[in-house]
């Protein structure tokens, strides 16, 4: 186990060099802006998230701001966005539970947070540690690949993923590993085809090693 965490650190440490900028690449201006950017992001990219919310947060920044909203009016805003029907339906649902539990203030637990319409444990874990600051490793699909390929994690299944990262990684590493391991997958370690050649931890990765013998 020893050499398997030095060996994690010293990936964690070449994906540092590689990506010095890695971080939570939504826009937002506070943690309930945060989960709903979030909750967005399912099937669809930061980038398109970012475009809507420009617009969208200018105008609602608290729950109440959204619950002003129908939800044909909220599906409108946000219809660029895949899946938008069921999120504009689950955000207003989240927000009226938000200000009837929670004095309309985003809980900074798990189960609470779990318990909200619309949030997995996936959406929980990047709102605990980017809007919270407390340790978590979101698995979303690129950390699940790049975690199994490389032989941090190996598992075919996100929970069990996120516990052997958890095993393998200090805590304090936590957050910023899962945005090292989603900048590593979007930018070399690509679904389809990874991008080996040009990749700095081709010595650590279980996947390159295989595939060479
Ligand atoms: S060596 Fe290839 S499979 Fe392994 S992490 Fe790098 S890009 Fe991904």
């Amino acid at each position: 186990m020893e050499n398997r965490q030095n060996s994690a650190l010293l990936v964690m440490e070449k994906l540092k060099e590689e990506y010095p900028e890695a971080r939570c690449q939504l826009n937002y201006n506070n943690t309930f802006q945060l989960l709903i950017a979030t909750i967005l992001s399912a099937q669809s990219t930061d980038k398109k998230v970012n475009e809507v919310t420009e617009e969208l947060f200018r105008e609602y920044k608290t729950p109440t701001d959204f619950l002003s909203l129908a939800q044909t009016e909220l599906e409108e805003k946000i219809r660029k966005i895949g899946l938008y029907r069921n999120k504009a339906k689950h955000i207003l649902e989240m927000c009226r539970i938000l200000l009837e539990k929670y004095n309309g203030e985003v809980p900074n637990n798990m189960d609470d947070l779990i318990s909200l319409p619309g949030v997995g444990r996936k959406t929980a874990n990047v709102v605990l540690s980017n809007g919270f600051g407390i340790p978590a490793i979101a698995v979303d699909t690129h950390v699940f690949r790049v975690a199994n390929r490389i032989g941090l994690a190996d598992s075919n299944n996100v929970l069990e993923t996120e516990k052997q990262l958890m095993d393998i990684l200090p805590k304090d590493m936590w957050s910023l590993s899962h945005h090292l391991l989603i900048w590593h997958g979007r930018n070399i370690c690509e679904a389809r085809k990874p991008k080996c050649e040009i990749c700095p931890i081709t010595e650590k990765c279980d996947y390159f090693n295989m595939k060479k013998v």
